[in-house]
């Protein structure tokens, strides 16, 4: 049987609403009320972060844009609602002090990092990949008498990380693709 989340809490509530008031009240019950909630919450369905097996997960956040709890979500064919702890402590990600904001870059020969702009950090890295590419570009390569199209590098290489949601993979993936890269990784195969 498909139950929604929708259609779960109102069997959670009933079922609570059971236990609580006499069997002649059952009725009432299964017309338990929405609790009121004291603070303006907003919820949304998203992917835990934390591993590659991409478990559904619905935040609330509060008037800050905070997360300010987290749960299963019971309409995701991955978990069904079941998480494990890391994810439950997902609000840390967005309230840890110790969160990176900025790029850290380390120069050449440098045995240190220091924080970058953004802007600085994402013109960088197109420029070495425009310099990488055009250096290393293949259009064809010759096996004994046979010449294949490859248009293809083997200089650079994309590794994805688990932290990575489907659609953020998808562009990434296209873009990699886009430039003739052909080693294309991800984190949670290493
Ligand atoms: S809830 Fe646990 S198993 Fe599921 S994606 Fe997050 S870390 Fe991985």
């Amino acid at each position: 049987m498909k139950v929604t989340r929708r259609e779960f809490l109102k069997l959670t509530a009933a079922a609570s609403g059971s236990l609580l008031i006499p069997a002649s009240s059952a009725k009432a019950a299964t017309e338990w009320p929405v609790f009121p909630l004291h603070k303006k919450v907003k919820e949304a369905a998203t992917i835990c972060p934390y591993c590659s097996c991409g478990c559904g997960l619905i935040i609330a956040t509060g008037p800050d844009g905070h997360i300010i709890n987290a749960e299963g979500d019971p309409d995701n064919p991955h978990n069904r609602g079941a998480l494990d702890p890391k994810s439950i402590s997902v609000r840390q990600l967005s309230q840890n002090p110790l969160r990176l904001k900025k790029p850290l870059y380390r120069a050449p020969g440098s045995d240190k990092f220091v924080e970058v702009e953004w802007d600085w950090a994402i013109t960088e890295i197109a420029k070495r990949i425009k310099a990488t590419r055009d250096a290393t570009f293949e259009r064809t390569v010759t096996v004994g008498d046979k010449t294949v199209t490859v248009n293809r590098t083997r200089a650079i290489a994309f590794l994805g990380g688990a932290a990575n949601n489907s659609e953020e993979c998808y562009l990434a993936v296209k873009l990699a693709r886009a430039l003739g890269l052909v080693y294309i990784e991800h984190q949670a195969r290493i």
